[in-house]
């Protein structure tokens, strides 16, 4: 607290991100990153990019990066927007398509970031309740609303809306903006970027962050028709006109234009999932059909917190979302490579 602060910087209440450790020998699974490194190829161009370039600004248009995209979706570049990482695509988002005169509305389990920014950006919002089974029912965001945003697959669910159900929503909503985000899709979804010429209200956002290895590149972008990429691009015009350094941009082509690797890791994290979950369940655990590169469980027998403290001694860290009472005794465990699973199954025996 201080006397210096506005009014704005008292109200706020921060997301607050996973733990990362300074202790390097951790089994860390607790921020859904990919266990695998970035594509040898992204490694390479950011090298390149380092040098005496670097004393000039990077290309503000972004346009080589939203390119190699534009090819990968199918899309035209100007229905390409990119921005450091999709928590400020997001935040764009929120400020040119979102602030409107009714109520915001996103699941009450979700995303930490949504309400956050709900508050940062004066947005009016209401929570909707999910379903017992934790599920999203779309017929409760076809009412008056002033746009609607999910994560799908939903976070820290993990479950997974049907390109139909994400069509209905964007049909039931025609004079507002329905936000996706696609954080994981790439990991047993089918994506909504295909219903994009077919819809002018749709935005799809997603990160190289989950599936593409590079959380610490800071890259995220969003699919929309042009009109809507206009209205980040003055967002972000207004804001920052360089997010991305040279080496992001560099990086981000590479990775996304190399889809030999994007395939064979994401298909490795998909079987490791599948692996994992049927290891927990033998050992008592039960979770949700997840699409994600983690599994969300509960034991039948040990609460939460206790799985969680008694895997931090052993060095190995999940995370336990306490804030939501309807969810707050599972944990959400990240998919590691097969040894740091191994360690994790390993850890749980012990405590179990
Ligand atoms: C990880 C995540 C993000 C943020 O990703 P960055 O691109 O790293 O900012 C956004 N939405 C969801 C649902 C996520 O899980």
């Amino acid at each position: 607290m201080s006397r210096f602060w506005s009014d704005l910087a008292h109200s706020l209440k921060p997301y607050v991100p996973g733990e990362q450790p300074k202790i390097t020998n951790l089994v860390k699974l607790n921020t859904n990153e990919n266990p695998f490194p970035p594509s040898p190829k992204a490694v390479a161009a950011m090298q390149a990019a380092t040098g005496d370039d670097l004393r000039l600004y990077p290309d503000p248009t972004c346009s080589n990066l939203r390119q190699a995209l534009a090819d990968y979706n199918g899309l035209s570049i100007d229905q390409v927007f990119v921005g450091n990482g999709s928590d400020e695509v997001l935040a764009h988002a929120f400020q040119a398509l979102l602030k409107q005169d009714d109520k915001l509305l996103f699941p009450d389990t979700t995303y930490g970031f949504y309400p956050v920014y709900g508050d940062l950006f004066g947005i009016d919002y209401r929570q909707v309740a999910l379903k017992d089974d934790l599920s999203i029912d779309v017929a409760d965001y076809l009412g008056n609303n002033g746009g609607v945003i999910l994560a799908n697959p939903n976070a820290p669910t993990g479950l997974l809306l049907s390109l139909d159900e994400i069509r209905r929503l964007v049909e039931g909503n025609p004079d507002r903006v329905v936000i996706i985000d696609e954080a994981y899709i790439d990991f047993g979804g089918q994506s909504a970027v295909a219903l994009i010429p077919q819809y002018d209200n749709l935005l799809v956002i997603q990160t190289t962050s989950k599936s593409r290895s590079l959380a610490g590149l800071r890259v995220g972008m969003a699919f929309g028709q042009a009109h809507l990429i206009d209205g980040l691009e003055r967002v972000k015009n207004s804001f920052n006109p360089y997010p991305l350094s040279r080496e992001a941009l560099a990086g981000a082509a590479a990775a996304v234009a190399d889809v030999e690797y994007f395939d064979m890791t994401r298909q490795a994290i998909i079987e490791l999932r599948e692996w994992l979950a049927t290891e927990l369940a033998n050992m008592g655990f039960t979770m949700t059909d997840s699409k994600t590169n983690f599994v969300f469980v509960e034991h039948q027998a040990m609460g939460a917190a206790d799985i969680a403290a008694g895997l931090r001694q052993q060095g190995v860290i999940v995370r336990h979302l306490t804030s939501n009472t309807r969810t707050q005794n599972r944990l959400r465990i990240s998919i590691g490579t097969q040894a740091e699973c191994q360690a994790l199954l390993t850890a749980l025996n012990t405590i179990l």
